[in-house]
């Protein structure tokens, strides 16, 4: 005879799952044993490369001109990382609309009981380059926009100083609410918050991701190590490309730090196939 689920356990579960329909998923089988066992050991995440998006599902927006297209991506080899498993799985037929509308009013962690506007991202979603920072500021809250205060306005000197403009790049944050008094998100937040970003991100399908400060390295790379350990040096994440630098409300504050960044978005600049800028660093 079967045994009964305890009711709490139940409910529990009644409860997980529903949290997981609003993120859209709902494959939860999956074989990973094989994968586990040829996994190199690596701190990086990474994965099968993402399958590209079909173009039927958003409108194409026009690329920079001088960013080349990209070339076709090259089958990756299967490995493995204990990180993100569950949310490993791409969801089919996902767009930034529909992840935004599963957001919906979200009271998901506490970090809602602070928001003004919840700050989802700005941008190109076919961005070939995406900025990942940490969490909505005062002026982001007040305006629902990523990035425009006064570290925002570096941001974009820093985008233009690679050639580009701010409508050629995705920019989003780990958690899309302010942490009250601008504190660091807790684990639990950006647990709670992060696999809403790790959807925008494979809808977006960039072929460089950015992020900016440590919360958002941690974040996506899953590891404790210290920003200064990895900064400016190409990590393989989920069949991309990611690179850590310093944010910039750290560089508001430690001004000689500019030039490590500088570095670092040259490097990303070489990837993308732009031209090295003749102006100085911002
Ligand atoms: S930070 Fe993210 S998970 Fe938390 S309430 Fe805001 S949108 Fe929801």
């Amino acid at each position: 005879m079967p045994h009964a689920i305890p009711e709490s356990l139940q409910t529990k579960i009644e409860e997980r799952l529903r949290y997981y329909q609003d993120l859209n998923i709902r494959l939860f089988y999956r074989d990973r044993v094989a994968h586990r066992a040829a996994a190199p050991e690596t701190p990086v995440a990474s994965r099968p490369e993402p399958s590209p998006r079909s173009a039927a599902q958003e409108p194409v927006l026009p690329r920079p001109k001088n960013m080349p297209a990209a070339p076709p991506a090259a089958p990756a080899p299967i490995t493995s990382s204990a990180a993100l498993s569950l949310f490993e799985e791409k969801v089919p037929g996902d767009t930034l609309l529909k992840i935004r509308e599963d957001l919906g009013e979200c009271t998901r962690c506490k970090l809602h009981k602070g928001r003004n506007k919840l700050v989802f991202g700005d941008g190109n979603p076919h961005a070939q380059l995406v900025f990942v920072g940490e969490g909505p500021g005062a002026d982001e809250d007040l305006q629902g926009l990523p990035f425009v205060g006064r570290a925002g306005k570096l941001l974009t000197q820093m985008i233009e100083a690679m050639g580009l403009q701010r409508k050629d790049v995705y920019i989003c944050n780990v958690v899309k609410c302010r942490p009250p008094e601008n504190r660091t998100p807790e684990p639990d937040e950006v647990q709670t918050c992060s696999p809403f970003l790790l959807r925008q991100l494979d809808v977006i399908n960039p072929k460089v991701v950015v992020c900016l400060g440590a919360c958002a390295s941690k974040a996506l790379l899953q590891t404790n190590r210290g920003i200064s350990q990895y900064r400016g040096e190409w990590q393989d994440w989920r069949g991309r490309k990611l690179m850590a630098t310093y944010h910039p409300a750290y560089l508001l504050r430690n001004p000689p730090a500019k030039a490590d960044v500088w570095k670092d978005l040259q490097k990303v600049m070489a990837e993308l196939g732009l031209p090295l800028p003749k102006k100085k660093s911002p």
